[in-house]
């Protein structure tokens, strides 16, 4: 029972280390935020010891009497947290990840080789959704099963439901995927189901990103139209790492799902259920239940449009020119940097962002754009004139990174990128620069 710090100073170190960069710095990474106190000391709890292949009460081990009740338990918040109705709508708390629910999923769903539609990795869809390349299938969503993109209105950025229909006319997909990682616009859930019953498909909502500000209330409900819902517990719902897959229990397109879902969980995707991330999960939950989670939610919008429109307001463009949820897509191409220079440079100073494709960009490999949120930030209590701020820091950092392209050619600008991986490097790396500058 010794502790950490006296057992292995070096990984303490390291948690130290990341504490310190977590808290001193900026986190502006969409798909990221900071958990409580108490999902934390759940996540971190004894449950980790603990085997339990199965549901509660029909497991493949024993000793798994407070693990059965802390999985209803979780399962019980996770419909609360999402007003549902336990006798329409079923969830399985197990999925490990938000990557495993979507590949359970589409294993409950359709078979080996059917055809699903997901919005584009280019144009904000995730990996998990049929992503491929010319040169490769590379994700097991499109090695196991056909895939076609549907994408953005070039002209509003907005999802181009009506190219999706026509799309859909020709290739009869099995499955339709909504939800992404990098679109900053609410879904409109009820199109989607007309398109999907034009072609007998299912539709599922990935709502991974946003599932904190949905339960709130504060975007559209994706449970009124959809048959299967999955999301991880990480981003907006600030729990530990994890995934949901929420699946109907009545209609006609509901036949078996509970069954489907849960067997595509244990045993044809996973093991042993992590028990302690369980845990972490049903104590987010509890927090996602309270009437205070509201204007948590609210803020964090809040905070992405301010945030949004003083990026505008200093003269930069965003994808859609604003946002409804927790993200903006900033648009660095008419500056002519790429997103990727601005991340590395960010992380000199202490603010984590990602490079990010932005609509039309020509290489899905040197992204024009960046992705920028405000889950974290919020968590840490900030608000709207803490937006102004932020957006103060990240105009000195392009203003920084033009000036050095500028002046100093793109060239010596990636040297700096380059020698500067960490904050001592990077302090390094721009003495180095100075010098050359001044030769
Ligand atoms: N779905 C969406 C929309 C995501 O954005 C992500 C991750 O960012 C995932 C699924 C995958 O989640 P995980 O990284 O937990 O596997």
């Amino acid at each position: 029972y010794a502790p950490l710090a006296e057992i292995d100073p070096e990984v303490q170190n390291i948690i130290d280390k990341e504490t310190w960069r977590q808290f001193s710095g900026l986190e502006l990474i969409a798909s990221e935020n900071l958990t409580s106190r108490a999902t934390m000391e759940a996540n971190g709890s004894i449950l980790t010891n603990k085997y339990s292949e199965g549901l509660p009460n029909a497991r493949y081990y024993g000793g798994n009497e407070y693990v059965d009740e802390l999985e209803v338990l979780c399962q019980k918040r996770a419909l609360q947290a999402f007003h549902l109705d336990a006798a329409q709508w079923g969830v399985n708390v197990q999925p490990y990840s938000g990557s495993t629910a979507n590949f359970a999923a589409l294993t409950a769903l359709i078979q080996p080789q059917d055809r699903l539609m997901g919005l584009g990795l280019p144009d904000g869809g995730h990996l998990t959704h049929g992503y491929y390349t010319a040169k490769k299938k590379m994700t097991a969503s499109s090695i196991y099963f056909q895939s076609l993109p549907y994408g953005l209105d070039p002209e509003t950025q907005l999802i181009d439901y009506k190219g999706l229909r026509q799309l859909a006319k020709i290739y009869k997909p099995r499955l339709i995927i909504c939800g992404a990682s990098a679109y900053p616009r609410d879904w409109d859930y009820k199109t989607l189901r007309e398109i999907a019953d034009e072609h007998g498909a299912y539709l599922m909502a990935d709502i991974a990103h946003t599932s904190g500000l949905v339960a709130a209330g504060e975007l559209a409900d994706p449970f009124q139209y959809c048959d299967v819902v999955t999301t991880t517990t990480h981003k907006t719902l600030r729990g530990p790492r994890a995934g949901l897959i929420f699946f109907r229990k009545s209609g006609d397109k509901a036949q078996d799902l509970e069954k489907r879902v849960n067997d595509a969980v244990f045993p044809a995707c996973q093991g042993g259920p992590h028990n302690n991330t369980i845990a972490g999960i049903a104590t987010a939950l509890l927090q996602a239940c309270q009437p205070t989670w509201k204007a948590y939610a609210k803020q964090v919008i809040a905070n992405a449009a301010t945030l949004g429109q003083e990026l505008v307001a200093r003269g930069y463009k965003l994808q859609t020119s604003g946002t409804d949820n927790h993200l903006v897509l900033w648009d660095l191409r008419p500056l002519g940097l790429t997103g990727s220079k601005l991340e590395k440079l960010c992380d000199l100073v202490g603010i984590t962002i990602n490079k990010n494709a932005v609509s039309g960009d020509a290489s899905a490999q040197v992204p024009g754009g960046i992705r920028l949120g405000t889950a974290a930030l919020t968590s840490r209590d900030m608000r709207e004139e803490d937006m102004k701020v932020v957006a103060d820091f990240l105009h000195r950092a392009v203003e920084t990174a033009l000036v050095l392209q500028k002046e100093a050619g793109s060239k010596l600008l990636k040297d700096f990128v380059r020698v500067a991986t960490t904050p001592e490097e990077g302090k390094v790396g721009a003495q180095q620069v100075h010098e050359l500058k001044k030769e």
